[in-house]
């Protein structure tokens, strides 16, 4: 018998466009998950890229809710890929268990916002989220959609009108929904703080820091004066406008497939005193890939 043949893979063959739909451009869409929300699946099934063209990833904790997560994540995906309609179906679907604890055993919003909590936290999350990338990116990824398991309201165009903006790295404006206790209606708030423009504050903050600590933001304990993104939302601002940034949130994130196999990761360490997402944007800098940002275009972040 013959050896099996050998797969070649031009990566110069591989586009990433302004125009990604017309190119037939592959998107991988990665999420971490702990918790399994049916609006995140019900949004997911609405964007209207092709899903013949879009391969989802998935890491979840090994742990109970992991699990239980694990199971209602199968449930919808055999009902999509098996029983649904073939427009539906995307083209392919990866699942992995971690092989390293959860974040937290708590996954409570207030526990998960602690800043005590903040650096083992975010150590297990770049983990998570680099086990998901090496083992999903493939030979023909154009792009890939950094999409958090929370996100449960975003443009059923949000691929295409990312990629049309065709930069390196570009990220929506979380908000989330909320009831207003005082109005009796319901209203909305900014969710992640992650997307900024550093400041003069941040980087003396870090100079007087050991080399095993980090930046956090939106934490009063330790007052950055970033410039963040979520709070320069304007209603009457045009929904194209953009703004360069110097850290990132993960929540909803578009990148160019090139910019992670250049090598561009989380750090689950301390890179220049950031860590996960925030030192994903510092070291896409360090590789000549400028970060940008959104303000005006919204995705919704569940609200527990
Ligand atoms: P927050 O919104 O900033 O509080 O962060 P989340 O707790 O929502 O975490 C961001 C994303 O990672 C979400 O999609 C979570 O479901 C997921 N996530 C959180 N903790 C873990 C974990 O321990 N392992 C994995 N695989 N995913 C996690
Ligand atoms: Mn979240």
């Amino acid at each position: 018998t013959s050896p099996p043949p050998v797969s070649r893979y031009d990566l110069n063959q591989v586009t990433v466009t302004s125009q990604p739909m017309r190119n037939k451009e592959h998107i991988l869409i990665l999420t971490p998950m702990s918790r399994f929300y049916q609006g995140y699946w019900d949004n997911l099934m609405k964007l209207n890229y092709p899903h013949e063209l879009i391969t989802l990833g998935f890491i979840l904790p090994k742990d109970k809710d992991g699990n239980a997560a694990t199971a209602a994540l199968q449930k919808q995906i055999e009902k999509t890929q098996k029983r649904g309609p073939e427009k539906d179906r995307f083209k392919s679907i990866i699942i992995l268990r971690q092989d390293f604890d959860p974040a937290l055993t708590s996954q409570d919003e207030s526990e998960r916002h602690k800043m005590s909590n903040q650096k083992a936290r975010r150590e297990v999350m770049s983990k998570a989220r680099n086990s998901l990338l090496f083992t999903t990116l493939g030979p023909k990824t154009s792009w890939v959609l950094w999409l958090d398991a929370d996100i449960i309201e975003s443009p059923a165009s949000l691929i295409q009108d990312l990629a049309a903006f065709d930069k390196d790295l570009i990220v929506a404006n979380c908000w989330q929904r909320y009831y207003d206790e005082d109005l009796k209606e319901m209203s909305e708030r900014p969710y992640d703080f992650n997307n900024w423009q550093d400041s003069e504050n941040a980087q003396e903050l870090a100079k007087k820091m050991g080399p095993d600590d980090i930046l956090l933001e939106g934490y009063a304990e330790m007052p950055t004066y970033r410039s963040l993104m979520a709070k320069m939302y304007d209603p009457t601002g045009d929904i194209n406008q953009v703004m360069p940034l110097d850290g990132v949130g993960g929540t909803a994130l578009l990148v160019k497939a090139e910019v992670h196999r250049d090598g561009a990761m989380f750090p689950p360490f301390s890179f220049y005193h950031l860590i996960e997402t925030e030192g994903f944007a510092k070291m896409a800098k360090r590789l000549g890939k400028q970060p940008w940002g959104l303000p005006n275009y919204k995705v919704f972040h569940y609200n527990e």
